[in-house]
């Protein structure tokens, strides 16, 4: 199965106004990723991994305190959402559990508690380099397969990712039963298998990223009006709203919402801070945003075509399209991992933004 989404133009050609950004621009993947029932060879959310049968599953050995949300039941509730969003609204008996859901929620011993030792960890995007080519895998590899242990951890209250790259024909037995973690910490932490519809774009910096001369530039109301680049001029006169001309460039023309690969990082949690690779001290690349949202009203303009008639709907099967994996990161922040552009099996680093 394959599926498109496509972004919308950007309103203005923001190299247009600031031509100094043009050598800034650099090539990202939107993943667009939405519900559906993704195979080990394919590219997805939440799917099943192309992992061999004779390697170690990755575990989890940190210390862990939270947890307790059993990952039978959430599996149980993903299942009741896709298929009330599978069908039209009213129709009946969508809710009710189906004898298997029934036999999993009867079967669960709701007094036991996660076992001792290490956690067995949770797929959370596979990416083959044919779908995703802003990767840049080492050596022969033409797969990233990014896991994590579905607990908080310590002083970054995120899940914990681990990152592995392979080549894919090296694979001949497939793991078909990986071992699953007892407990989460919350649902927000197990993704909904999603199908992807890879997308090239272009980003540019943050404005926080940019230099003191070319962010003042952005500031320059005057800027934009000669390149005619149709900023809603009702936020004019420029003094009553100087920031407005970086509020636009920010929502709109720099940095995609959303589950992506590649491109600039997004700020906001803090600012932006340098991140060298723990081994080699390089400066590290954006490998993946792991993002909350899709868009949010800041970001609207990014909502792809293919989406709008549904999203402007009021079917109450597409309130949650903003939110295709059902992740959320802290209070609906993004995760981004970075990889050191020298040694991609340099340990990857990861923020909250
Ligand atoms: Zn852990
Ligand atoms: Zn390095």
């Amino acid at each position: 199965m394959t599926f498109i989404r496509t972004t919308p133009p950007r309103p203005v050609d923001v190299t247009a106004v600031l031509p100094q950004l043009a050598p800034l621009a650099r090539p990202a993947t939107r993943l667009h990723p939405r519900p559906g029932a993704p195979t080990p060879h394919d590219s997805s959310i939440g799917g099943p991994l192309l992992w061999p049968a004779d390697e170690p599953w990755p575990h989890c050995d940190a210390e862990h305190e939270g947890g307790g949300q059993s990952l039978a039941v959430v599996r149980v509730e993903q299942s009741v959402r896709a298929r009330v969003a599978a069908h039209p609204d009213g129709t009946p008996g969508v809710r009710d559990h189906t004898p298997q859901e029934r036999a999993v929620l009867e079967n669960i011993d709701w007094d036991a508690e996660r076992p001792d030792g290490p956690v067995p960890m949770l797929p959370v995007a596979q990416l083959y380099v044919r779908d995703v080519p802003v990767l840049r895998p080492p050596g022969q590899a033409d797969l990233l397969q990014v896991l994590w242990c579905p607990l908080d951890h310590p002083e970054t209250y995120m899940p914990r990712t681990a990152v592995f790259w392979r080549s894919a024909a090296a694979v001949t037995d497939i793991l078909t039963s990986p071992p699953e973690p007892f407990d989460v910490e919350v649902e927000e932490y197990v993704p909904e298998p999603c199908v992807l519809a890879p997308e090239q774009i272009t980003e540019y910096p943050n404005s926080l990223e940019l230099g003191e001369e070319l962010r003042e530039q952005l500031g320059d109301w005057s800027k934009w009006e000669a390149a005619d680049a149709g900023l809603d001029s009702s936020w004019a006169p420029y003094p009553d709203y100087p920031d407005y001309p970086e509020s636009f460039y920010h929502s709109n023309l720099s940095i995609a919402p959303g589950w992506k690969a590649g491109g600039w990082p997004q700020w906001g949690y803090t600012d932006p801070a340098p991140r060298q690779c723990p081994d080699c001290d390089t400066a590290m690349e954006p490998l993946l945003s792991i993002d909350t949202f899709e868009w949010d009203n800041a970001t609207r303009s990014w909502i792809p075509d293919e989406d709008r008639a549904a999203e402007s709907s009021d079917d109450a099967r597409h309130r949650d399209m903003w939110r295709p994996t059902g992740v959320q990161i802290g209070s609906g922040y993004r995760q981004q991992l970075y990889v050191c552009p020298e040694a991609p099996e340099h340990p990857h680093i990861e923020l909250m933004q």
